[in-house]
């Protein structure tokens, strides 16, 4: 059975099949493809709105547990890529 997992956009729950998980590495964002890597994650709806709404509440920080500025360009590219397939 799939798992459940809280996306940290619309803090809604929803089957990790249908989030993207990112970790952070260094002080970058990196969207886990294939939801392998090791370390603390994060599970975003792959959509603009849920991104946007993680963002404005700083949440990528607080679920990856880092408190520096965090880049989070490679993640939005990714869900640009995701919103013009
Ligand atoms: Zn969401």
């Amino acid at each position: 059975m799939d798992s459940v997992r809280t996306c940290i956009g619309c803090r809604s729950r929803a089957s990790r099949s249908s989030l993207l998980r990112i970790v952070a590495r260094e002080s970058e964002i990196v969207v886990d493809e294939t939801a392998t890597l090791p370390g603390r994650g994060a599970w975003l709806h792959p959509t603009a709105s849920c991104f946007t709404d993680a963002q404005r509440r700083r949440a990528f920080g607080r679920a990856l547990r880092v408190t520096s500025q965090l880049d989070a360009r490679q993640l939005e590219n990714r869900l640009t890529w995701l919103m013009d397939n």
